[in-house]
């Protein structure tokens, strides 16, 4: 048994996210670790019960110990509602959890020998780090249905007004904001996670346009790197600007291993793009990070809703537990990281190693198989794909 210093904050979640999430603390991080867990229960259920407070308690606790790792949970919408017989419609616990860390997500994608990337020059992961906040999220929008001229007045101690357009028919506008402090701590977090990632870090937008506005963007990334410019030269790494247009197609040339931070829309789009081009989601991570370092890892797709109601009716299912395997060890190896307990980090590695050499011996669940070079006949249950790996992991230990 190896011994984990301080705890890590664990979240647990709904339908076949949280089948598995039991398998794999059962047979993979239990059986192996001695790990203070403070368990906090986000099934929709227990949301319901405690009006959701308990996201909150959990949220406030990951700020505490600093490492968390969450499953998948249910959003509530109408059918939801119905469905697990609801108080009310409940806000996303991502989002709540994201805006009480002020928090930036990252995704992630695992790369498998077998499971080649559709980009050819693909090696390593590109990560996404997506700003969500503003622009387009939260615009004013106005239609047009008649001649207009449009103003934009100011008021605060005076009064400015600039003219936009003059609209001789029909038409549309929109307004678009966003504050110094969300952008600053989106280009903090960046920054904490390149650096944790030890990854080249590249920012993107459309500055030769939009000066002002994109300008903005580009301005505080600059300052905010500025300031920790003996960090990146201590961990060997770089930071570059490009015009959107540019980046996108240096990153088909690029052979991974960076962090792309994007604007809202930019990253809405791009993240789908990237997590498409590697796989699948059952491939992808996701890592909330904090400006203040706090950071909460998760597999990036849901509860698998389909597989679960296959799953109710007693039939056995094939969903990739990969993404989720690795949010335990993402946060396992942060918790090493930050106690100093290498053997900690150890474990994670190895735990990683044998999941890769399981997909890698073609032993692989049904949404890789399709992807597989050279080809693999069978795909195996969930249950039989964990078994495998828990075989594997105790070669390496
Ligand atoms: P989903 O869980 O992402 O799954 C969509 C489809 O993608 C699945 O039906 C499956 O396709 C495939 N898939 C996703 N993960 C897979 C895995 N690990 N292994 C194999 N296949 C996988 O989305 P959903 O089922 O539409 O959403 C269910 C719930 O998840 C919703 O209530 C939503 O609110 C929630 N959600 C939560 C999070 C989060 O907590 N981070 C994120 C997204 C969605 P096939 O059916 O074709 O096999
Ligand atoms: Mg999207």
């Amino acid at each position: 048994m190896i011994k984990v210093k301080n705890p890590i904050v664990e979240l647990d979640g709904d339908e076949m996210a949280r089948v598995m999430w039991k398998m794999i603390k059962e047979e993979l991080i239990l059986p192996y670790l001695d790990i203070p867990l403070i368990y906090f229960d986000l099934g929709i259920t227990n949301r319901d019960k405690t009006e959701d407070k308990v996201t909150l308690e959990a949220a406030k606790t990951i700020k505490e110990y600093k490492v968390g790792v969450k499953c998948a949970t249910i959003t509530p919408d109408e059918d939801r509602i119905k469905e697990y017989n609801l108080r009310r419609p409940w806000k996303s616990p991502n989002a709540t959890i994201r805006t009480y860390l002020d928090g930036t997500v990252f995704r992630k994608p695992i790369l498998v020998k077998n499971i080649p990337p559709a980009v050819k020059s693909w090696k390593k992961p590109i990560i996404i780090g997506r700003h969500a906040y503003g622009d387009i999220y939260s615009a004013f929008e106005y239609k047009v249905e008649k001649p207009l001229n449009l103003e934009i007045v100011l008021k605060n101690d005076n009064v400015s007004s600039f003219s936009v357009h003059n609209f001789d028919g029909k038409g549309v506008f929109m307004v678009l904001h966003n504050t110094e402090k969300s952008i600053r701590s989106f280009a903090r977090a960046c920054i904490n996670y390149a650096l944790s990632e030890k990854v080249d870090l590249w920012f993107s937008a459309k500055d030769t346009i939009s000066k002002i506005y994109h300008g903005y963007f580009k301005e505080i990334f600059q300052e905010e790197v500025e300031k920790r410019r003996d960090d990146f030269e201590k961990v060997g790494i770089k930071y570059k600007y490009f015009l959107i247009d540019d980046a996108v197609a240096q990153l088909i040339k690029n052979e991974g291993g960076i962090l792309w931070a994007c604007m809202n829309y930019e990253g809405d789009i791009m993240s789908d793009m990237i997590a498409a081009g590697f796989g699948s989601l059952g491939l992808m991570t996701s890592v909330l990070v904090s400006p203040n370092g706090e950071f909460e890892f998760e597999a990036a797709h849901g509860t698998v809703r389909r597989h679960y109601y296959e799953y109710l009716r007693g039939n056995p299912t094939s969903t990739n537990p990969t993404a989720s395997i690795f949010a335990w060890t993402g946060a396992i190896r942060k918790r090493g990281e930050l106690d100093d307990t290498p053997e900690v980090c150890n474990f994670a590695e190895k735990l990683e190693r044998a999941v890769l050499k399981t997909i890698e011996m073609g032993v692989m669940t049904k949404d890789l198989q399709p992807l597989a070079d050279p080809p693999v006949e069978n795909y195996v249950y969930t249950e039989e794909f964990i078994k495998k790996v828990k075989e594997n992991l105790e070669e390496l230990l």
